[in-house]
């Protein structure tokens, strides 16, 4: 503790910290078929059949993009195997979005801590796939300190010729990886302001279409996928098709992980076949007097009580794996206002929708907390939000104000305590608000 009080007095930044004083314990509560998988580093290479039949078995696996919007990968690996480079640098690439960033999403930072073989094992198999020699992980800034790791998991791969030239002596067969860092920002998370992040320059997503499978990292065709989708695409390669389609439900098949935290006793990674209840996860990871579960970070879904018989699962409540836990003691309206602080902070700030419409909401949320709002305000915050959904360039703007609209219709109290009305009607309908 000596020696950080006197980085931190020095100001030495970050970056230069030794990498032994971050702690990284990942507190694995509960695994299942991905993170017991019992295989060892080239038993998916071992496994591979043509491209085209491991597209057919991704697609057959039913295996949806794990970042939280659930694209089928069988899909997206066609689409990009398809696509045809252009110019003298033609080329296929794969990028593997390790910008972990969602609010309470741990879980891709115990992958890459614990599993990173699988990872980048999924990363070949997906090379091999769509066709490209060079995969690209982009890490989450604040995931520095797993670096020397992660370069040395890489390094031990080469020497197993799991990498390089000719993996595992098959003529052709050439695929390596390079791990680039981010320096911080929430909106690189999304997959084209990655891209341009990668190519050095500032962070600001792209128009889609044209989507990254036929024009991403330097125009070409590019797989990007989630640490998560990779690593059991790995799995998948290895096990079969049909073995994951066995787990989860008919529309989301395979397993989910969940960071669980906020107010339980056994905080921490949980791995789930999908379609489990938020009951019984709440269950499991010790919540009591629970009032809520922010699951999918803060642009995701606030669930109450009334709702926690729902599954996670692509056709219920998607998510990326955040899934955080609120009881009785604390205050929903306060929840919602942090979330609102957060969005401010990590705007792009390039398009005005989200720029301007972000900082409207704090202002209203904040004028609320100091006991000056009214009716007006609460018709202010649908509006803001309606214009936030509806007209930013990108999801960070489109979900940035869920948290309030989910606070408001579920949590009315926690507003109302604060209030100089009570039993105000918003003059918006919030269904078609949002819709
Ligand atoms: P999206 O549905 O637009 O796209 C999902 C993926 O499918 C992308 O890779 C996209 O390129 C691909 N895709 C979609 N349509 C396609 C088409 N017609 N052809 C080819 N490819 C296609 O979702 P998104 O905007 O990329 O991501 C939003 C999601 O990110 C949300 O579900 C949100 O919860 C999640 N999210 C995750 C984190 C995290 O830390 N994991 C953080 C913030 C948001």
């Amino acid at each position: 503790v000596d020696k950080i009080v006197d980085l931190i007095r020095k100001k030495v930044p970050l970056e230069e910290w030794p990498s032994e004083y971050f702690l990284v314990e990942d507190n694995i509560r509960r695994k299942d078929a991905l993170l017991d998988n019992g295989l060892a580093p080239g038993d998916a290479l071992r496994a591979l059949k043509s491209p085209q039949e491991m597209v057919d078995t991704i697609k057959a696996s039913g295996l949806r993009g794990r970042g939280g919007a659930g694209f089928s990968t069988g899909q997206k690996w066609e689409f990009c195997r398809a696509a045809v480079g252009t110019g003298a640098n033609a080329a296929h690439y794969v990028v593997c979005n390790a910008d972990e960033g969602e609010p309470g999403t741990f879980k891709d930072r115990v992958l890459l801590n614990s599993y990173a073989d699988l990872v980048f094992e999924g990363m070949t198999v997906a090379g091999y796939v769509i066709g490209a020699k060079k995969g690209l992980v982009y890490l989450r800034g604040e995931y520095r300190f797993l670096l020397d790791k992660l370069n040395a998991v890489l390094e031990a791969r080469r020497a197993a010729k799991l990498l390089g030239q000719s993996i595992l002596g098959q003529t052709g067969f050439d695929f390596d990886i390079e791990i680039h860092l981010g320096a911080g920002a929430y909106v690189c998370g999304e997959e084209t302001a990655l891209l341009e992040s990668l190519e050095g320059k500032r962070g600001v997503p792209r128009k889609r279409p044209p989507f990254p499978v036929s024009s991403g990292y330097l125009g070409q065709p590019t797989a990007v996928n989630n640490v998560e989708t990779l690593a059991s695409a790995a799995l998948i390669a290895a096990k079969g098709a049909a073995w994951y389609k066995a787990i989860g439900t008919a529309k989301s098949s395979g397993t989910k992980i969940l960071s669980i935290s906020g107010d339980c006793q056994r905080p921490g990674i949980y791995e789930y076949p999908y379609g489990v209840t938020v009951a019984q996860v709440l269950a499991d990871c010790g919540a009591r007097d629970t009032q809520a579960c922010q699951i999918a970070g803060a642009s995701g879904l606030c669930v109450a009580p009334g709702e926690f018989g729902r599954k996670i699962a692509f056709e219920d409540i998607p998510t990326g794996g955040s899934f955080m836990v609120f009881d009785n003691s604390r205050d929903m309206f306060q929840v919602a206002r942090n979330f609102v602080h957060f969005f401010v902070d990590e705007s792009c700030g390039f398009c005005t929708p989200c720029r301007v419409g972000t900082t409207l909401l704090k202002n209203v949320m904040d004028k609320i907390s100091d006991g000056h709002g009214g009716e007006y305000d609460i018709n202010d915050a649908w509006r803001i939000i309606r214009t936030l959904k509806t007209a930013s360039h990108c999801g960070l703007g489109q979900t940035a104000g869920n948290c309030v609209a989910d606070t408001l219709q579920k949590f009315r109290p926690s507003y109302e305590l604060r209030l100089n009305v009570r039993d105000f009607e918003p003059a918006f309908d919030l269904d078609s608000a949002l819709s």
